[in-house]
C-alpha cells in the first residue's frame, strides 16, 4: 500500500515543485488547496479576460496562463493526488 501512495501521479510532480523533506502532512492541507486552487483559476480567468481586450498584453495573458496552470494542478492534486503531494505543493506556497 506504500508503494502504490509513494508512486501516485502528483508526486513526480510536486518532487520539483518542492524538493528535499516533504513538509509535515496535515488534514487541513487538502480542502486549502482546493480552495487556494479555485480562487486561483477563477482570479486568473477573470485577468485573462481583462488581457484578451487589450492588445499587446500577450506577456502578461503568458504569466497568467502559467499561475492558471498552477491553480490547476492544486485543485487536481487535491482530489487525486496524495496526502504527501499535498503537503509537498501547499508546502512551497505557504
Ligand atoms: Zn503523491
Amino acid at each position: 500500500m506504500h508503494s502504490r501512495c509513494k508512486s501516485c501521479l502528483y508526486c513526480h510532480v510536486t518532487q520539483y515543485v518542492s524538493l528535499g523533506d516533504p513538509p509535515p502532512v496535515k488534514t487541513w492541507k487538502r480542502p486549502l488547496l482546493f480552495v487556494a486552487g479555485i480562487a486561483l483559476t477563477v482570479s486568473t480567468v477573470m485577468a485573462l479576460q481583462f488581457a484578451w481586450e487589450r492588445a499587446g498584453a500577450t506577456f502578461f495573458a503568458a504569466i497568467t496562463t502559467i499561475v492558471m496552470g498552477l491553480g490547476l494542478l492544486g485543485v487536481a492534486i487535491s482530489f487525486r493526488g496524495c496526502d504527501v503531494c499535498v503537503a509537498r505543493y501547499l508546502g512551497k506556497t505557504l
